[in-house]
């Protein structure tokens, strides 16, 4: 079977084309290196000792996508490909529309044109926005999203919807990730900022290396049992498996449903510090700041349709997580 991976040289794509080349399958992979590497690819090689295919195309353009299910017998979809940083967002929301929404259009008209109608989309938790109290569920209201960011996924989460009321053959699995955190065992592959990073994870992790004097911690005066940000991380390398579940789940019929990929645990900032101290074994200092504008107090799923439905649970808890975002960070102190 072969699977198209969009924005496979990205974090969570790049462990997903992993675990997809071992358990079997094709990959092709779709990627623009907007905020990946190319080496990302050589490292992919490696870890699975299997070649792939690679095309480097802006999604928005639909020549190479043509291409691609021209040369290819594709039988589902997997699309992460999309700019994904909040505040960068609300800085520069044209450029998010036009990416998010563009790639996420031009994906399907080529796929409908192809008759390849199985998708699996990357969504967030984003989605629920403001007003649901956690542990979030799938039937609970979505929308009230805060940022640019989060309201493309909103609205594309919309255009599937109205994409399968319009024809019924497709087979769409919307996931709505929690937090990703942690890197492949091998320490090869991992999460890549550009700059300074925005997640807190990335920020720890620079701070154990050396490369950051001290964490930021936004706001210590929330309804949490310390009064930090409580949230749930989840490993990547589960998250990369919630993804091969859900591609069975869209090869055995046709619809449309959201998955929560979360480990439905909440883990607060404070938390995720001392975690990251004993997997590294360094000191890591921290300063309490102000509030985070458009930050909830505490955001964690119930993950109990994706076990019910895909089959699927987090296995990987905290210390691993910790354990494998410091390998990478330590192997890689620049990145890639
Ligand atoms: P990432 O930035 O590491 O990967 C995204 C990939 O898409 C990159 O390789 C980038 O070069 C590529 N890309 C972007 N625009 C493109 C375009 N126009 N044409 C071709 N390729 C393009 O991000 P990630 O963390 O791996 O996230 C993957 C997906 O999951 C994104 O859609 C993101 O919004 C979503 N998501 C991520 C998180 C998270 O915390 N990492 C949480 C929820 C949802
Ligand atoms: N956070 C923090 N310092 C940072 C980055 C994040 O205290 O430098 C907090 C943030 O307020 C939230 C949690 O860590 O409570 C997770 O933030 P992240 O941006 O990683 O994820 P998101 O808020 O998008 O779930």
């Amino acid at each position: 079977m072969k699977i198209l991976v969009t924005g496979g040289a990205g974090y969570i794509g790049s462990h997903t084309c992993v675990e997809l080349i071992n358990a079997g399958y094709e990959v092709v992979i779709a990627d623009n290196f907007l905020n990946s590497c190319p080496v990302v690819l050589d490292r992919i090689k490696e870890l699975t000792g299997r070649d792939f295919g690679f095309y480097e195309c802006d999604l928005r353009d639909r020549a190479p996508l043509d291409k691609i299910f021209a040369e290819h017998k594709i039988d589902a979809v997997i699309h992460f490909a999309g700019l994904k940083a909040v505040g960068e967002s609300v800085e520069k929301p044209l450029e998010y529309y036009d990416n998010n929404l563009g790639c996420t259009l031009t994906l399907c008209e080529a796929m409908r044109a192809a008759n390849c109608k199985r998708l699996v989309f990357s969504s967030s938790a984003t989605v629920y926005g403001m007003n649901n109290p956690s542990p979030l569920r799938e039937d609970m209201p979505i929308g009230g999203t805060t940022n640019p960011y989060g309201t493309t996924k909103y609205m594309i989460e919309l255009i599937l919807r109205d994409l399968y009321a319009s024809d019924n053959t497709w087979s769409i699995a919307l996931l709505r990730y929690f937090n990703p955190i942690g890197a492949h065992k091998s320490g090869r592959i991992g999460e890549n900022p550009n700059g300074i990073p925005n997640n807190l994870m990335p920020y720890i992790t620079q701070v154990a290396v050396g490369k950051l004097p001290y964490i930021n911690v936004f706001g210590n005066d929330y309804d949490t049992p310390d009064g930090t940000g409580v949230r749930d991380y989840i490993h990547v390398v589960d998250l990369a498996l919630g993804h091969l579940k859900a591609v069975e789940k869209i090869m055995s019929g046709t619809g449309i449903d959201a998955y929560n990929l979360g480990t439905g645990k909440g883990y607060s900032v404070l938390e995720m510090i001392r975690s990251l101290e004993k997997a590294s074994g360094k000191k890591l200092n921290y300063k309490i700041m102000g509030r985070r504008p458009g930050d909830l107090a505490s955001c964690y799923s119930d993950p109990s349709k994706a076990l019910r439905e895909l089959g699927w649970r987090a296995e990987r808890g905290l210390e691993e997580m910790c354990e494998d975002s410091w390998r990478w960070q330590s192997m890689n102190p620049e990145g890639y």
